[in-house]
């Protein structure tokens, strides 16, 4: 086993002087001496705060509480402290309490998609599932930034009865994806009876579970829990990683242990002005991240939540972000750069424009380095006509399901079989007038 770092081994001792150092990798040790107030943040790094500030943040805690892990502490540069990274995503700052007029408790709407506690079903074939409401660490740009922290509760079986219920009745769910909070900061036990109750759900074909612990806490990751979850297959993990500083040795040894258990790996990554709002800084985050077998799957946009305005940066400095990875490195390592719509309309994907121009026979793109070129459309193409009866479609589709497709969105606009031409919002004044004529 590696050693601990020298500020880990005197974080240790100064945390508690009787314990073995050993218990440094108890991850119930580090949740128990997390660190939530300024008087030991101060005295373990060995620092003090201006009067003025630290009146700052004793406002802000009132309303939005700190908790970090030992070992996230241990991350923090206090030499360029006010530009670190790792000191940013944990330690409150007065920015938080400065509400943004387009800023909203619930800027995703998700308590709205909610049929039953816990549960937002947005997308036709998959859920969102709440089963914590607890983290091992306070990101202080959360997006449920309002809900964790407040009340540190897990949710008794009932309620997360209610929640299997819904998914049970509920055939067109395929995908379940556990969040919170923090999925891992239930115990093994309680875990492994919720992904037994959702194995044994038919229409249930794939788990995914999304957890910063290898993160904030990467000692999480036991051989137990490990042992535990490769017994729930298919099941994918995406943790969240934001900058390539939280890679270290303990959090590498996590990614390793959960890859070796033969479980998918994602990253989601959220874009935080002064933290990782550099092309260069997501590169390096995205290519440690493949090399410990995680795939970046997201970059997302800052939400609208309350107390995130000064996270946020312009949707083009992502885009620049997105130029400056597609087709300058390996495409795996480019995540998908997403805006969660406000309201509750989903993740919409953006990205530079490669499509220039086009012509009934010629496609006009432009590639990563900037050489501008065509491509030539067939001169005949037998497009088979699509009247969804697939049974006797000579593409081959005949699934006994291959008929409850149904087509929505854009998607409608493109069916062969569907008349409808456009899609117009409810309140659309041009079609009222029509109406009340
Ligand atoms: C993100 C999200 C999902 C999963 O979306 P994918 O694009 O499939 O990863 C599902 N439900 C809700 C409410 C979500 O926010
Ligand atoms: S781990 Fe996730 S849910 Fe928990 S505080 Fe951080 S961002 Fe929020």
């Amino acid at each position: 086993m590696k050693k601990l770092t020298q500020t880990q081994e005197k974080l240790f001792h100064a945390i508690n002087t009787d314990s073995k150092p050993a218990e440094w990798r108890d991850w119930k040790w580090q949740l128990r001496h997390s660190i939530k107030d300024i008087d030991t943040f101060e005295e373990l790094l060995g620092i003090e705060f201006d009067p003025d500030e630290r009146e700052n943040v004793e406002k802000t805690l009132t309303k939005f509480p700190m908790s970090i892990t030992p070992y996230y502490l241990s991350l923090i540069d206090i030499d360029d402290m006010e530009n670190d990274p790792i000191y940013k995503q944990a330690f409150p700052a007065i920015s938080e309490l400065i509400l943004g007029k387009d800023e909203h408790a619930d800027p995703l709407a998700e308590d709205k998609d909610s049929p039953v506690p816990g549960i937002t079903h947005r997308y036709p074939d998959r859920v969102l599932f709440l089963v914590s409401n607890v983290c091992s660490m306070y990101c202080r740009h959360c997006t449920r930034k309002r809900r964790v922290g407040d009340e540190d509760y897990i949710p008794k079986r009932e309620i997360i009865q209610q929640g299997l219920d819904y998914i049970r009745n509920t055939p067109q769910i395929r995908d379940v994806l556990l969040s919170g909070g923090d999925p891992f900061l239930l115990s093994n036990e309680y875990l492994d009876w919720i992904l037994l109750e959702l194995d044994q759900i038919e229409h249930i074909e794939v788990v995914r579970i999304g957890t910063r612990t290898p993160a904030v806490l990467p000692y999480r990751i036991t051989d137990e829990l490990v042992d535990m979850l490769k017994r729930h297959h298919p099941l994918w993990i995406n943790t969240h990683f934001n900058h390539p500083r939280e890679i270290t040795a303990s959090s590498r040894l996590a990614l390793k242990k959960l890859a070796d258990a033969g479980i998918p790996l994602g990253n989601q990554s959220v874009l935080l002005a002064g933290v990782n709002d550099c092309p260069r800084i997501m590169r390096a985050l995205v290519h440690k991240l493949v090399a410990n077998r995680v795939r970046p799957y997201y970059l997302y946009q800052c939400d609208l939540s309350e107390g995130l305005a000064h996270f946020r940066t312009p949707v083009g400095k992502g885009i620049e972000i997105m130029e400056s990875l597609i087709g300058h490195t390996s495409g795996f390592s480019v995540p998908t750069y997403v805006i969660d719509a406000p309201g509750g309309g989903g993740k919409i994907p953006v990205m530079p424009n490669y499509l220039i121009s086009w012509s009934t026979n010629k496609v006009i793109l432009r590639n990563f380095e900037g050489v501008i070129t065509t491509y030539q459309e067939p001169d005949s193409y037998e497009k088979s006509f699509c009247d969804r009866k697939c049974a006797k479609c000579n593409l081959q589709l005949k699934l006994a399901d291959a008929d409850e497709y149904k087509s929505v969105g854009i998607g409608k606009l493109l069916a062969d079989y569907d008349k409808t031409i456009s899609l117009t919002p409810a309140d659309n004044e041009r079609h009222q007038r029509r109406e009340d004529d």
